[in-house]
C-alpha cells in the first residue's frame, strides 16, 4: 500500500464531480463523445502541464487529435510522433496539423542555459541543433529572455518544416489530399496563441518557408507581423 496522498486521492472524486456537472449541463455530451471521432485537427505540442491543448482552443472531445512531447519536437526517426501523424493524416484525414510551442518552454531554456537534466538532454539535442542553425540571429538579440522567446519560435518553425518533410505529409499532398501545416506559439502569461505566419499546404511552400527561415525573412516574430506586406505561405 502506498502512503495516503490526499491530493492524489481527490483525483477520482474530481472526475466524478466533473462527470456529474457535465451530465447536468449537457446531457448528451457523453453520447456524442462516444461516437466515432472525426477530428479535423492534429495538435503537436509540448508536454508542459500549463499547455492543455483542447482547453486552450476550446475544442470539444472528438475535434482534435493530440500528440505532445517535451519541446514539441518532430524527429524523423521518432516512431511515436510519426505514427500519430500517419494515423491522423491517412486514417482520420485531419485537414490541419498545428505545431504549437509556447514561450518560456523549459526544454528550450535548458538548452540555452546548458543545463544538465539527465537522459532528456539527448532529446533536447534536437532543440540545440535548431539553436546552432540560428546562432547568428540569436546571438544578436539583446538579452537571455529575448533569445529564449525567439528560440521557442524558431523551434516551432523548424518542427513544422519537419512535419512537412515527413513522407506521410508529402505522400498526402502527392495524392491531392487537403492538408495544411501551421506554426503557432502560446503565451502562458495571457493565454493567447500567436500564429507564426507559415501555412504550408504543398512541397513548394515548404521550400519557400525554409528559404524564408534561412534568410531570417520570417516575421520579426516577437512583434506583431506587418499588416499588408506579409506574403502568405
Ligand atoms: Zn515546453
Amino acid at each position: 500500500m502506498s502512503k495516503p496522498d490526499p491530493e492524489y486521492d481527490s483525483l477520482l472524486e474530481r472526475n466524478r464531480a466533473w462527470a456529474a456537472r457535465v451530465q447536468t449541463d449537457d446531457p448528451e455530451f457523453f453520447e456524442r463523445s462516444a461516437e466515432q471521432q472525426t477530428p479535423r485537427y492534429l495538435w503537436v505540442g509540448c508536454s508542459d502541464a500549463r499547455t492543455p491543448a483542447s482547453k486552450i482552443i476550446n475544442t470539444a472531445p472528438g475535434e482534435m487529435f493530440v500528440h505532445r512531447n517535451i519541446g514539441n519536437l518532430v524527429v524523423h526517426t521518432d516512431l511515436n510522433a510519426l505514427s500519430v501523424i500517419q494515423y491522423a493524416v491517412d486514417v482520420l484525414k485531419v485537414r490541419h496539423i498545428l505545431v504549437v510551442g509556447h514561450y518560456g518552454c523549459g526544454g528550450v531554456r535548458a538548452v540555452l542555459e546548458r543545463k544538465r537534466l539527465g537522459l532528456v538532454d539527448n532529446w533536447l539535442r534536437h532543440i540545440d541543433d535548431v539553436r546552432k542553425r540560428h546562432a547568428c540571429e540569436l546571438d544578436g538579440l539583446p538579452d537571455a529572455e529575448a533569445r529564449l522567446d525567439r528560440l521557442c519560435e524558431l523551434n516551432v518553425v523548424e518542427q513544422a518544416i519537419n512535419v512537412c518533410r515527413s513522407t506521410v505529409v508529402r505522400d498526402a499532398w502527392w495524392r491531392g489530399q487537403t492538408l495544411s501545416v501551421h506554426g503557432w506559439i502560446y503565451n502562458l502569461t495571457d493565454g493567447l496563441i500567436h500564429d507564426l505566419g507559415l501555412d504550408i499546404d504543398c512541397d513548394g511552400a515548404t521550400e519557400a518557408c525554409q528559404e524564408r527561415v534561412s534568410r531570417r525573412a520570417l516575421f520579426p516574430l516577437m512583434q506583431d507581423p506587418p499588416e499588408d506586406d506579409a506574403p502568405a505561405l
